[in-house]
């Protein structure tokens, strides 16, 4: 049973403060995990913009309070700090979770997809919120099939360095749909191929924000391996609007939400080159053990069923998370968080 608003304890409906009559009925609670990340915080943007109510639950392991200062104050948004390990009660109609530490530097250090995924399916099912988990591309892991459809189980090293990451993610997404067939809770499936913009953590590692953040130091850019790995690379507001679509919509999935233009590591070094310096030097590393050859994500699916598609090209994207890089890097920006 979905708990609207109207149904909200008084002490609760207090707290949310008096609905427009506009709204009412309309408006809901939204619980985000992880919402203080480079994801979760532009995806709270978007639903606050809407007019939603939204509940932050993030333990800022990599998101930052930045990310969400300018809703401070507002009365349609809490930021708790916590984290999803441990339970928590709370009454909310929705629940995104991305709670996760996300990229291979920070993901080994805790066991946030399996037992904080458990805690936030468990509160779901208390206060029959419907459930969205933000799994991976990871869970294709190295794929012998290309590009990766939903219907591939993939082709994953249960005991290697990234396993912690994406067996984490399978083993979220059993839950999930253990809790929907057990428990017959609403649950949404998005499997998430790279994404990049403006928040993205600096330091983490992944390769888009390592060659912006590199050419902007005037540093050479570290390609790992030969450089002719391919990946895929999202926009953050074409993922935002498929994940919307997908809780908003009647499809379990999963569904792959990611851009299908695909490029080799040297590619994108050019379009960095292009965007930022030309004159920026590439310098080549060992790559990491168990790194995927390939990917990229077939999106007939999501086109389909959610009438989604990615509409912003690499290089149109890029361009659009430089500013907030130089500003976080230098301070020296007029147009900071885009
Ligand atoms: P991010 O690191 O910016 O965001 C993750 C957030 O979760 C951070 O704010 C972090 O502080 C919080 N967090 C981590 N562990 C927590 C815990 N135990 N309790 C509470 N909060 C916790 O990463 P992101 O790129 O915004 O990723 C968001 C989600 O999308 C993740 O679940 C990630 O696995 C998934 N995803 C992202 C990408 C991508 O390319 N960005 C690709 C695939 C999947
Ligand atoms: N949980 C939570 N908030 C809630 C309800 C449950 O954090 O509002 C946690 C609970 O502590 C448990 C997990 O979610 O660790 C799974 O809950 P469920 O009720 O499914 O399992 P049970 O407690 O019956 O083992
Ligand atoms: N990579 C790179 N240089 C870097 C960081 C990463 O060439 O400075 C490579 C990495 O080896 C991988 C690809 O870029 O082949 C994507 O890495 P990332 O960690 O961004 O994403 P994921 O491997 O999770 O798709």
């Amino acid at each position: 049973r979905r708990v609207l608003l109207e149904e909200a304890t008084p002490s609760l409906r207090g707290k949310i403060g008096k609905v427009p009559s506009g709204l009412r009925g309309k408006r809901k609670r939204i619980l985000v995990t992880g919402g203080a990340g480079f994801v979760g915080s532009h995806l709270v943007d978007r639903l606050i913009e809407r007019g939603d109510s939204v509940i932050v639950i993030d333990n800022f392991f990599t998101g930052r309070k930045e990310n969400l200062f300018h809703h401070f104050g507002n009365p349609n948004f809490e930021l708790i700090r916590h984290d999803v390990v441990e339970p928590i009660l709370l009454e909310v109609d929705q629940i995104y979770h991305l709670a996760c530490p996300a990229s291979p530097v920070h993901y080994k250090f805790n066991p946030t997809n399996v037992v904080g995924t458990l805690n936030m399916l468990g509160l779901a099912k208390r206060v029959g919120a419907r459930f969205l988990l933000t799994s991976t591309s990871e869970v294709y892991g190295d794929p012998l099939q290309h590009p990766q459809a939903e219907t591939y189980w993939g082709n994953v090293n249960p005991i290697g360095v990234r396993s912690c990451y994406d067996e984490g993610k399978r083993t979220a997404e059993t839950l999930t749909m253990d809790y929907h067939r057990g428990a017959g809770i609403e649950v949404r499936i998005a499997r998430i191929f790279n994404t990049y913009g403006p928040r993205m953590c600096l330091d983490d590692g992944r390769v888009v924000s390592n060659f912006v953040a590199q050419a902007l130091r005037k540093e050479p850019l570290t390609v790992y391996g030969d450089g002719k790995q391919t990946r895929s690379f999202q926009y953050v507001s074409d993922l935002v609007e498929g994940l919307i679509r997908l809780m908003e919509g009647e499809h379990v999935g999963p569904f792959n939400l990611g851009n299908p233009g695909e490029f080799t590591m040297l590619e994108l070094a050019q379009v960095v080159q292009e965007t930022i310096d030309p004159n920026a030097k590439i310098e080549y590393r060992p790559n990491t053990e168990d790194d995927p050859h390939k990917r990229k994500p077939d999106i007939s699916k999501a086109k389909e069923l959610l009438g989604w598609q990615p509409s912003v090209s690499l290089r149109k994207g890029l361009p659009l998370m430089v500013s907030d890089f130089r500003q976080r890097i230098f301070g020296d920006s007029k147009d900071a968080l885009g």
